[in-house]
């Protein structure tokens, strides 16, 4: 329900009391069942999935990847059953107006527009309290999800409080450090960056340990927890890419799960933020291959979200991007096509078979290994060329000689290694969805997300 419907409804109220008549009657609705209608609006619980850099493109390309490029209906993915619309993203920054990944998350964690890096911080680097913080001040248990290292700027946003997004140290400091009436902040935290809170001057996994957490570092491991707080670090950095992973690492959906899991034991309710960070990091390296991997990941983890809102009632799903990254389009050079078989046809990212070429030195048995599709006879010979580059140079020359096959034969384009400025897709499901539809502002995400965890 939209805030001045509220605000009508409320007025209404307010006068047909002091008038003394039957307020439903005032309202011209007759049902009696506003009071209804808004509590069925305000969810217990809240799962806030953002896929990194997934700007409409990603949307558009995985749903001809997933059908195979060709399909003539072209069957949905599991977001398209559930678009409500579209988010503006723009950032409060003198000097850029395209958002980084801290601004846009404090946006839509916190209701405040601010400047690239900060991390829940205004200009003046006040702190502002983000929507995890309501939901454990209102007692409910809360989580953290993410692929990247679990202090990177987007969960970081919404569990911690930073002049910059590069403070990692801090940031895990502030997600023990940092108490709501006493009570530890965070509950479930799963994802990477073992490096941030194993350290020299601190060992924070035997902090939380201390302070009754379960510390986890495989998907085996995690299965096995039945405590109701959990630190779970899968990586020195950033986990490996779902296609690259083997079983020692949790899937996306797997910590998801297992978040929702351990969080709805919680009787109060819950607020879960769940990150799919590297379709972010595929855009920067403009690897379509990579992109499609990590839109797997995040798709399985969202329809994980959803399979519980569905039997659950009272949670709200939201599922949106923090902005675009690279610039990315279907179709090149004039080509009306964009080809995604070839990307069917790989079982590994382009770093991947990167790192085992410059292993094995073993170009041709290395690519028949995990490309099913050949090489022209040019783009083995600049592999092998690439093989002589001093060391510093020749990860970054493969890598992008692998990529520049891929789009050739994909027809995929790319514009920059940055971010762009587009609107971002907004997906909603549960009570409180009708706040996101049509175009809202990251802000407003923000806003509705406290004002529902306040309750
Ligand atoms: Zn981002």
């Amino acid at each position: 329900m939209k805030k001045w419907f509220i605000a009508s409804l409320l007025t209404l109220f307010v006068l047909a009391s002091v008038f003394g008549s039957n307020p439903a009657t005032a309202a011209g609705g007759g049902s009696g069942s506003q009071g209804a209608d808004q509590d069925s609006d305000t969810p217990k619980n809240v799962i806030y999935l953002i896929g990194d850099g997934m700007g409409v493109t990603y949307n558009t390309a995985y749903r001809y990847y997933k059908n195979g490029g060709f399909s003539e209906d072209m069957a949905d993915t599991e977001f398209d059953h559930h678009l409500v619309g579209q988010q503006k993203t723009h950032p409060h920054d003198e000097e850029e107006n395209i958002t980084d990944s801290a601004a846009s998350a404090t946006a839509m964690a916190t209701g405040s527009k601010t400047y690239n890096n900060a991390i829940a911080v205004d200009h003046d680097l006040n702190e502002l309290e983000t929507a995890l913080e309501v939901a454990k001040a209102s007692d409910k248990s809360t989580g953290l999800v993410a692929t990247s290292e679990i202090t990177h700027a987007t969960p970081a946003s919404f569990g911690a409080h930073d002049e910059s997004r590069h403070n990692h140290a801090e940031i895990a400091d502030d997600y023990f450090d940092e108490r709501i009436n006493d009570q530890m902040k965070v509950d479930v935290l799963l994802g990477g960056g073992i490096e941030y809170f194993d350290r020299e001057d601190r060992n924070l996994i035997e902090e939380f340990q201390n302070e009754g957490y379960d510390f986890v570092s495989n998907a085996q491991e995690m299965q096995q927890s039945q405590n109701s707080q959990l630190l779970g670090l899968f990586s020195e950095g950033g986990l490996p890419k779902k296609w690259d992973r083997t079983e020692e690492t949790p899937s996306l959906e797997n910590m998801t799960q297992t978040a929702i899991d351990t969080l709805s034991q919680d009787e109060e309710g819950f607020f879960l933020m769940v990150e799919g960070s590297q379709i972010d990091w595929a855009g920067h390296a403009n690897d379509i291959a990579g992109a499609m991997s990590e839109m797997e990941d995040f798709e399985a983890a969202f329809a994980a979200a959803i399979d519980f809102a569905e039997q659950d009632g009272e949670t709200l799903v939201v599922a949106t991007a923090d902005h675009n990254t690279g610039g990315f389009s279907l179709g090149l050079d004039g080509e009306y096509n964009w080809n995604a078989e070839p990307l069917h046809e790989m079982h590994r990212t382009p770093e991947f078979i990167t790192e085992e070429i410059l292993e094995t030195e073993d170009i041709e048995g290395t690519v028949d290994a995990y490309i099913d599709w050949a090489l022209t006879s040019e783009e083995i010979g600049a592999l092998e060329e690439a093989l002589l580059l001093p060391t510093a140079d020749r990860s970054g020359e493969v890598e992008g000689i692998i990529k520049d096959a891929v789009d050739k034969r994909t027809f995929t384009g790319w514009t920059t290694s940055g971010h762009t400025g587009e609107d971002v897709n907004v997906y909603a499901y549960g009570p409180g969805k009708d706040n996101f539809q049509g175009l809202t502002d990251n802000i407003e995400h923000g806003d509705f997300l406290k004002s529902f965890m306040a309750q």
